[in-house]
């Protein structure tokens, strides 16, 4: 993936709008995010379409996936993985999965993730109103530490206390099961800042616009966002692209906003 990839999230209310965008803005956008109700529409099939507008630019499924992992003598065979196995040949390269289901969940998505070519995209913690009051809650470290091992997934010693919140917890656990990236709010600079202090895996970020509650410019809340994160990093962007009188020219606008960035970005970051 491009580094500080602009995705486009296309959550128009019929399908027909979702391909109608996505083949306008395919030849700018760095890749399209797909959610739920446009798949319940058009079923998984709709993806081949979007992969034949975007070469091999990402596809991101947004399926929040939050089912159980269960491990039968030979192989992961939860929900999870029944659910995941439905993106099979789809055209999709990476999912968005849940991590407080805990450690079985996210260890059955990264083994058939890793068997279909699926990237784990783990959310640690979310970008609307409210998401803090359940992901702040605390975790004992020992306890966590304990259900991980069961499920083969083994934590690094907790560089910060013997409790932790749960945005913690999902990021550790995350990094040891080996998911591709996470999800990160753009809305919440200092949660950036955390998830970058854990990990120097990928970290798409939505959040832009409508959702920011600082009152920040897009361009200033774009470059909070890529000096936070750096370049192992993806801007998803919804209804500033697809609610535009001109998605096309709104991409574009973006993506000079990001390069005029990236251009002023010190060396290093
Ligand atoms: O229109 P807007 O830019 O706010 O759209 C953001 C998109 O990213 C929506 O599809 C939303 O469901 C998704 N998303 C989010 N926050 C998360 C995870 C996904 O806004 N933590």
């Amino acid at each position: 993936m491009k580094d500080f990839a602009i995705i486009a999230s296309i959550d128009l209310d019929k399908s027909d709008a979702v391909l109608d965008v996505a083949s306008k803005i395919a030849p700018n956008i760095d890749g399209i995010k797909i959610g739920v109700p446009t798949l319940l529409e058009r079923g998984v099939k709709f993806l081949q379409k979007i992969r034949a507008l975007l070469e091999d630019k990402p596809i991101l499924v947004d399926l929040k996936i939050a089912d159980i992992g269960f491990r039968s003598s030979t192989s992961w065979n939860g929900t999870n993985a029944k659910i995941m196995s439905k993106l099979q040949g789809s055209g999709a390269t990476h999912v968005t999965v849940h991590g407080f289901p805990g450690p079985a969940s996210v260890a059955e998505a990264v083994e058939i993730g890793n068997h279909l070519g699926l990237g784990i995209l783990l959310l640690p913690m979310m970008s609307h109103v409210g998401a803090e009051a359940f992901f702040s809650g605390h975790i004992k470290y020992s306890v966590f530490d304990e259900s991980c091992r069961k499920s083969g997934v083994t934590l690094a010693p907790s560089a910060r206390s013997t409790e932790m919140d749960v945005t913690d917890g999902i990021l550790l656990m995350g990094e040891a099961a080996g998911v591709a990236g996470y999800i990160g709010p753009a809305t919440r600079p200092a949660d950036l800042k955390r998830y970058r202090s854990m990990t120097e895996k990928p970290i798409w970020c939505p959040g832009f616009g409508r959702q920011d509650r600082q009152g920040r410019s897009l361009a200033s809340q774009l470059e909070d966002w890529a000096g936070i994160v750096g370049p192992r990093s993806a801007a998803i962007v919804g209804s500033l692209i697809y609610d535009a009188r001109n998605p096309v020219e709104a991409v574009e606008e973006i993506i000079q906003i990001r390069d005029r960035i990236k251009k002023g970005l010190r060396p290093g970051v």
